[in-house]
């Protein structure tokens, strides 16, 4: 494949966005695969063209090319494959083909926000989501007339195109009066006002896979809105957001949660029970355990949603000191401590000799 767009679409790296229009309107038409049918070349150079009509007509992509050249199709958000939009716009109305008929497009895409539990996130579950969209209306069955309400097209005879000649060619255009459909509509459906379209409200049940976090998308094919002209159905986009836990907190697939103990089960050591995902599971405090520290619990972190490896939970020791102490309690701490000499602690030795060497 030849690199240089502005090459392919036979234009100067001067060229105007209408020029690059004109240009590729004029190149397209030529290489249409539908007035070149099997002929591999015009195909191939029909995607040439397309390629480079859509990194030329976006002033952004166009910027980026000429400063930096050719990127990979992914770079540029879809490649090729957008090409039926672009075509669809310019050309619904020169090109309907020999049948007569419009290019079948595919329905609009559907976008729905679920909210799930952080439970739900973590175990998968299913979800019923009520839609809204449109469909096909059931009186006309789409297409838009009343019973009798339908006549063949006057200015194209039912075929939906007309034929002109330009030059030594012979062009089909779609027909202006019946947009390609070949029928006038004179009496339109009562249900749908001649749309051809009524909304329906659908219950659609959605699997959410275990391990799912906030901002993934799911898609579920064919439940967008109907196509148009036979084509199939767009998709329906569900946008999750995962609600907070309680004490849990999510870091990719591990979690996270403090865990409150005592000043004397932190010196003396405990085994303690800590919350996981599922219940709780037996931990030891091992005795001298620091405010801070963490303790792992292997594999008992979120499921990964895409190779199905486990997380971690970190439990985070926080050491709460007393507050209220009897008469008695303080006598015990006070004996404890004449016979405790704390700066001999070995982690509060070392941060004085640090200390001593800053401050003089
Ligand atoms: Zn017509
Ligand atoms: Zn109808």
């Amino acid at each position: 494949m030849a690199n240089n767009y502005y090459e392919i679409l036979g234009v100067t790296k001067n060229a105007s966005p209408e020029d690059i229009k004109n240009s590729y309107k004029k190149l397209a038409f030529k290489y249409h695969p539908d007035r070149n049918p099997g002929d591999k070349n015009a195909e191939e150079k029909f995607k040439e063209i397309n390629e480079a009509y859509q990194v030329l007509n976006d002033r952004n992509k166009r910027a980026r090319y000429d400063s930096f050249g050719h990127i990979s199709s992914d770079g540029m958000g879809g490649g090729f494959s957008g090409f039926g939009d672009i075509f669809g716009d310019l050309f619904d109305d020169v090109f309907t083909g020999g049948t007569g008929r419009r290019r079948a497009r595919q329905g609009a895409s559907l976008q729905h926000d679920l909210e799930v539990d952080f439970d739900e996130a973590a175990f998968g579950t299913q979800k019923e989501i009520k839609i809204r969209k449109r469909k096909l209306c059931d009186d006309c069955s789409g297409s838009g007339a009343g019973v009798g309400g339908e006549s063949i097209c006057d200015r194209c005879g039912g075929r939906g195109s007309v034929a002109f000649s330009q030059g030594p060619f012979s062009i089909s255009q779609g027909c202006s009066s019946c947009g390609g459909s070949g029928k006038i509509i004179t009496n339109p459906c009562n249900s749908c006002r001649g749309s051809g379209l009524s909304y329906t409200e659908k219950v659609v049940s959605v699997n959410i896979p275990a391990g799912i976090s906030s901002g993934m998308r799911l898609v579920i094919r064919g439940e967008g809105e109907p196509g148009a002209q036979g084509g199939p159905p767009g998709d329906l986009y569900i946008q999750v957001s995962v609600k907070e836990h309680p004490i849990f907190r999510r870091d990719g697939n591990d979690i996270v949660c403090d865990f409150l103990i005592s000043f004397t089960q932190a010196a003396l050591g405990d085994e303690v029970d800590v919350p996981i995902l599922k219940g709780t599971t037996k931990m030891k405090i091992p005795a001298g355990t620091q405010p801070g520290q963490t303790f792992r619990l292997r594999g008992k972190g979120l499921v990964d949603v895409e190779s199905g490896s486990l997380g971690d939970q970190y439990v985070l020791i926080k050491v709460v000191i007393p507050q209220k102490l009897t008469r008695k309690q303080k006598e015990a701490l006070k004996e404890f401590a004449g016979s405790y000499n704390e700066r001999k602690e070995p982690l509060i030795e070392k941060y004085f000799n640090k200390i001593k060497n800053l401050v003089r």
